[in-house]
């Protein structure tokens, strides 16, 4: 069996199926953004161990789906508590894992990797109240647990990000298999011996590591699977879908962004540039970040100079440290996806208004940047470059702003920034996206519908949405008067 001590912690490299460790012949190598350290030889799955994890989650799921949300609410209590007790160490490893900034998990992540669990915990405790009468029956609203669930995750938060997809799945009843990141595996392994700590039993919640296109493809095909919840980038997600519609397994997908930033006229322009600057959070490797920086003619170059000013303030350097804002980014392979996005836009003659180089921090850091000059069609413009790379683009009036706003193929999120609640809201109802921020950034309400339009997904969760999907939501409509 493997171990790895990673910022003091011992974390298991192996795989958890039926409540014991597993280990496969085959490993992957995992090392650290920030320096490059090597980390861990991880078991690498496959086919087989998928098997062995669906067959487990299977076993447990008659049992875990009969305890009914009563039963399962102090043992997911415990599980949200084990979280908290071990939160240093797992923000901790995950920064040494996936160089996201360790004050922002310590601080921000782990309580809300805990919160994730106890709240669909909670929640479910009122899934099954509901009664719609009409004139000859009484209808009554079930949500039944839907069996095992398959959930694939990214590197960029992947405790966190897994907790949000665990803990609506387990409050409902299903069981399941996790695949994590093979970029950064280690905290959805400690997240295993976390539940085993909190008394969840055997086979409930079983992880399988791996490359993706290796445990990831064997598990979006494995015909035992009744939910497949994804979140990664929209190519994977294609790959996925095309399995997953064999079988017909129902899925939720949360995928990439290019969301836009609004800033108007009459915005408040010292908040928005603040903002505007904490888009180069964590090397930009965040999903929602407003990337695409949408700045009103009229006050732009005024804007530009405070946000020019802003980022000028963003330290940059090791994760570990109380004062960076910006770290690495995740893997050499991923430095030179993010260069060649910045190379190319230069080659077509767009212009760095700042930024544009590797940073003297290290060889994965990037400078936070702001690309000018590019055209919507630009590639720039159209994909996700998941680093620390905005676009700078500006509007004279509502039409040429909605044509800017909402050109691309994606519709995760938008970022607006009006001191006129009629304007700002008539803005964020025309912007395509699935959550739009007025006036703030990344505040996320767990009972708030979640998820993307466009190529940025497929269905919403959070509060009832995530029910909607790991359940089996059932109508029992009982004929009046029927009854003895
Ligand atoms: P990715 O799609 O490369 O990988 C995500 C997961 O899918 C990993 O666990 C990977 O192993 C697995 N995978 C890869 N190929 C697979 C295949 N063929 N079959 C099954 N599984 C496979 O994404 P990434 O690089 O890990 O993450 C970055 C992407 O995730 C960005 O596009 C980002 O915007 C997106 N993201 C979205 C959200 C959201 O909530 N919408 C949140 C975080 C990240």
């Amino acid at each position: 069996m493997g171990t790895t001590k990673v910022a003091g912690v011992n974390v298991s490299t192996d795989h958890f199926i039926d409540g014991k460790r597993v280990e496969s012949k085959r490993k992957f190598q995992n090392c650290s953004p920030i320096d490059g350290k090597h980390l861990a030889d991880m078991s690498a799955g496959g086919a087989e161990e998928i098997d062995a994890a669906v067959a487990a989650a299977r076993r447990a799921y008659p049992k875990w789906a009969a305890l009914g949300p009563e039963g399962r609410h102090p043992i997911l209590k415990r599980f949200a508590q084990a979280i908290l007790d071990h939160g240093k160490e797992v923000a901790a490893v995950e920064t040494e894992d996936n160089g996201s900034l360790l004050i922002g998990n310590s601080s921000r992540m782990v309580p809300r990797a805990a919160l994730n669990i106890q709240f669909f915990a909670d929640r479910a405790l009122k899934l099954n109240d509901e009664k719609i009468d009409s004139p000859e029956v009484v209808n009554h609203v079930r949500f039944d647990p839907a069996g095992v669930a398959a959930l694939i995750t990214p590197w960029n938060g992947p405790f966190m990000l897994t907790t949000w997809k665990v803990g609506p799945c387990l409050a409902a009843g299903d069981t399941a298999v996790v695949k994590p990141p093979e970029w950064a595996p280690l905290t959805c392994s400690m997240m295993a011996d976390l539940a085993t700590e909190a008394g969840i039993p055997p086979g409930v919640l079983n992880v399988v590591h791996g490359i993706g296109e290796e445990a990831g493809a064997a598990l979006a095909a494995h015909p035992d699977i009744d939910r497949l919840s994804f979140t990664g980038s929209t190519d994977t997600a294609r790959l996925i879908g095309a399995s997953t519609a064999r079988s017909l397994t129902p899925v939720a997908f949360e995928l990439g962004g290019k969301s836009p930033f609004i800033v108007c006229a009459d915005a408040d322009l010292d908040a928005a540039a603040k903002t505007a600057a904490g888009q180069y959070f964590n090397a930009g490797q965040v999903c929602l970040a407003g990337t695409r920086i949408l700045a009103e003619a009229k006050i732009a170059d005024e804007f530009l100079d405070k946000f020019r000013a802003a980022a000028a303030q963003m330290i940059v350097g090791d994760p570990r440290e109380k004062t960076t804002q910006v770290g690495p980014l995740i893997t050499p392979e991923h430095y030179q996806r993010v260069e060649g996005f910045v190379e190319r836009a230069l080659k077509s003659g767009v212009k760095p208004l700042w930024g544009g180089h590797r940073h003297k921090a290290g060889q994965l850091y990037f400078e936070p940047t702001l690309m000018d000059g590019a055209t919507q069609d630009m590639e720039i413009v159209q994909k996700e470059v998941f680093g620390p790379v905005l676009t700078w683009q500006t509007w004279r009036d509502e039409d040429e702003l909605m044509k800017l706003a909402n050109g691309t193929d994606y519709g995760l999120a938008a970022v607006i920034f009006s001191k006129n609640e009629e304007h700002a809201i008539r803005l964020a109802r025309n912007v395509v996206a699935g959550t739009v921020w007025v006036n703030c950034f990344f505040v996320r309400e767990l009972a708030a519908p979640f998820g993307g339009s466009r190529n940025s997904g497929i269905g919403r969760e959070g509060g009832n949405w995530s029910f909607d999907f790991y359940c089996d939501v059932k109508n029992i409509a009982a004929l009046k008067g029927s009854f003895a």
